[in-house]
Order: structure tokens, then C-alpha cells, then sequence
């Protein structure tokens, strides 16, 4: 009865099944798949010898200093900048929105003063508290720049309008009046030398704990462990009694090449006239490598069915309902806590996942000194 257990081997799970082992406890980790690493996972692929995202591209970045040094304990990360490219109406910009991208796109030449002020009265000031992705798009940006970049493309990778998808979302990329043309705005950004899931096979490598990977954990077992971490989706621990919530799918279609496909790691494509979201040609999230020829996988995004792989949660309202449901049945649990993308149905980026769950192993340690009942959420899933 004294032994933990985690379900799931990504991020979320690793992290805590390693913080606990090193403090004595043992660990039984169960995963579903045949690999650790959840959606991070990454492998080599056997024709050309690239470091294949097989979940899609995930680029590490974060401004928390803890969660960096964590990390770095398991890897070296190279020097990588994330530089998007995006498609629309037959030309190629860059992205986030820039200065290159604001004058290439208007046909100016604005210092950033000037752009700052034409797109600010390009922005639609009657919107005071922008609430919706495309309120927060039209307020910040206006109509044009929101339909060449992120209408279409957000209908494709969302499958609801706009209008229905909270701000949040969009908030996510900033749009800069200056020449800088990285993706993220954090102080730590790189590449995991060997990969992804390398850093999930050292986590889980202490004799501590024991993986058992292509086992699903029934909830019926949790009864044999004194506390359980559950990364699994909260929906299917309750069997889906409130319903299936929803969730973006994503399929890959894999493309090879001879040499160079497209130049760089990810090109955005935000035509309705183009199906997939985007495409990422995979050797260029190792650039410290060299490989002759190249696989680039073409993005397609859909709703997430019975047997599918679950990537985004879409949070609209009725589904925020929903959670509230499962929220209040796992808040009467004893012994379990629900962590990660999944477990608490929320849009974390990896370093996210990672702070939560140092934070949800130090809350189990400190409960256990002090014998306060662990909680079903380190941090509320409806906030
Ligand atoms: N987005 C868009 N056009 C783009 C890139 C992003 O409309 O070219 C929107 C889209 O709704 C997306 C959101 O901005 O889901 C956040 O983008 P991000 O690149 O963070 O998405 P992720 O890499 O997490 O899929």
C-alpha cells in the first residue's frame, strides 16, 4: 500500500514518478502506448535518420528558471529559434506578425513607430474587452491581417469559428514592431540533442520505479495504491458518464524528399483552400545535424473520436460545463490527483506541464509530512 502510481509516461507523469522515487517511494508508471514520452515522443526515423516529432512539432521554450535547470539535468539542449513561415493568398510571410511581415504585407516601409500606429488604427477600438479569438484579432490587428492569417487557418486547426474560441488562444502568439521573428518571447528556448523521449527514459531510470508500458490502468486498481497521478484524459477515468469532451485529433502525412522540401521547420498554410493546418520538415528541429534527404509531415487537424489520440482540448463553454461535472466527482476522490494536458483538460506548453508537476510532487511531499489529504487539483482546472 505504500507504493505510488502514475498513469501516464509523458511529461506530466515522468516528472512526478522521478521527484518521488528520489525521496524513496516506489513507482509503478503505466502507459497505454509503447513508448514513454506521451505527444512529445520522438524517434529516428530509419530512411533518412531524422528526429522525427512523430506527435507533431514541440519546441521547448520557458522564462521559468526552475523548470529549466530541471530539465537541463537530463539533456543538452542545442541552439534552436523557432522562425515560422505562413502561406496566404499565394505569398509567404513571416510569423508571429512582425515588422517584415506588416510591411511586406501593406507594401510599406514603416519604422516601428509608424507600423505601431497603422495598425493600431487598423484595430476595431469599439471592441473594449476583447473576449473571443476573432474579437481579439480584430481589436488588435483588424480585419485584413485577421483574415490572411488566422480565420482560416484557426477554422482548420479548431473546427468552430472564431467567434466561439476564447482569446486566450490567440493570445498565445504576440505581434511585434520590431524585426524579430521568433515564435516564443521566452528566455530559454532549444532542442533536446537526442530528443524528447530521451529525457523520459532518464527520468523513469531509478530503481525505484517500475514502467510498465502498453498496460491501460483500470480505475478499479487504484484501490492498491496509496496515492495515484492520473495524466490520462479525466473524461475516461469517469467512463465517459457526462459525455466525451472534446478534443482536436491531429493525422500526419508523411512526405519524403531528396535533399531540401521546404526550407524550413514549420510553413503555416492559412488558405481554406489548402486542408492541413501546416507543414514541418523535421531534419530543420535539429539543425546541428546534417542529413542528406528529408521527411516533413503535412498536418491535418479533426475532431478527436472514440480510439483517437487526443492533442488540443477546444474549451468552449458547454464543454467548460462538462468539466465542471468531472471536476466536482474528482474532487470527492481519496487518493487521486489529476495532472496534465488531459487530466485537467487545459492547453499546456511543456514547461507548463513540467512546473505543475514539480509543484504536484513537492504538494504530495509536503502533504505526506504534514498528513493533509492530497488534493484532486494542484491548480483549478476551471480558472
Ligand atoms: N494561428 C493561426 N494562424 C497561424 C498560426 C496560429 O490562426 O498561422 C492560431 C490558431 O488558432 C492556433 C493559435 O493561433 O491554434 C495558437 O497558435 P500556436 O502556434 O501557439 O499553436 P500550436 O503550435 O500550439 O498548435
Amino acid at each position: 500500500m505504500q507504493e505510488i502510481c502514475v498513469v501516464g509516461a509523458g511529461f506530466s507523469g515522468a516528472v512526478i514518478a522521478y521527484r518521488l522515487a528520489q525521496q524513496g517511494y516506489r513507482v509503478s508508471v503505466f502507459d497505454r502506448r509503447p513508448h514513454v514520452a506521451g505527444n512529445c515522443h520522438t524517434e529516428r526515423d530509419t530512411e533518412t535518420g531524422v528526429m522525427v516529432h512523430a506527435y507533431g512539432p514541440h519546441i521547448f521554450h520557458t522564462d521559468n528558471e526552475r523548470v529549466w535547470q530541471f530539465i537541463n539535468q537530463f539533456t543538452t539542449f542545442e541552439p534552436y529559434v523557432n522562425r515560422v513561415k505562413a502561406v496566404t493568398g499565394g505569398r509567404v510571410f513571416s510569423l508571429p506578425i512582425n515588422l517584415l511581415t506588416i510591411n511586406q504585407f501593406f507594401g510599406k516601409v514603416f519604422n516601428p513607430q509608424q507600423a505601431a500606429e497603422f495598425i493600431a488604427a487598423l484595430g476595431d477600438v469599439s471592441i473594449t474587452e476583447p473576449k473571443t479569438f476573432e474579437e481579439q484579432a480584430l481589436r488588435f490587428v483588424g480585419r485584413e491581417l485577421y483574415e490572411a492569417f488566422f480565420k482560416a487557418y484557426t477554422i482548420k486547426q479548431w473546427g468552430v469559428h472564431p467567434s466561439e474560441l476564447p482569446a486566450s488562444i490567440l493570445k498565445r502568439l504576440p505581434v511585434r514592431f520590431n524585426y524579430d521573428d521568433n515564435y516564443f518571447a521566452h528566455r530559454f528556448q532549444g532542442m533536446p540533442r537526442d530528443g524528447y523521449t530521451a529525457i523520459a527514459v532518464r527520468l523513469l531510470d531509478h530503481p525505484n520505479i517500475s514502467v510498465h508500458l502498453g498496460q491501460t490502468f483500470e480505475r478499479a486498481d487504484a484501490a492498491h495504491f496509496m496515492q495515484v497521478f492520473s495524466s490520462g484524459p479525466i473524461d475516461e477515468w469517469y467512463n465517459y458518464v457526462e459525455g466525451r469532451m472534446g478534443y482536436r485529433t491531429l493525422d500526419f502525412e508523411p512526405i519524403r524528399a531528396e535533399g531540401d522540401f521546404q526550407g524550413c521547420a514549420v510553413m503555416n498554410y492559412c488558405d481554406d483552400s489548402v486542408p492541413f493546418t501546416r507543414m514541418t520538415e523535421h531534419k530543420y528541429f535539429s539543425p546541428w545535424e546534417q542529413h542528406i534527404n528529408s521527411i516533413c509531415y503535412r498536418e491535418y487537424s479533426r475532431e478527436c473520436g472514440p480510439g483517437d489520440i487526443p492533442y488540443y482540448p477546444i474549451r468552449l463553454v458547454a464543454e467548460k460545463a462538462q468539466l465542471a461535472r468531472y471536476v466536482s466527482m474528482a474532487r470527492s476522490e481519496q487518493n487521486v490527483t489529476f495532472v496534465g494536458r488531459l487530466g485537467t483538460y487545459r492547453y499546456l506548453d511543456m514547461d507548463v506541464t513540467i512546473h505543475e508537476a514539480l509543484e504536484t510532487a513537492d504538494r504530495f511531499l509536503a502533504a505526506q509530512r504534514t498528513g493533509i489529504l492530497m488534493p484532486a487539483f494542484v491548480n483549478d482546472p476551471l480558472a
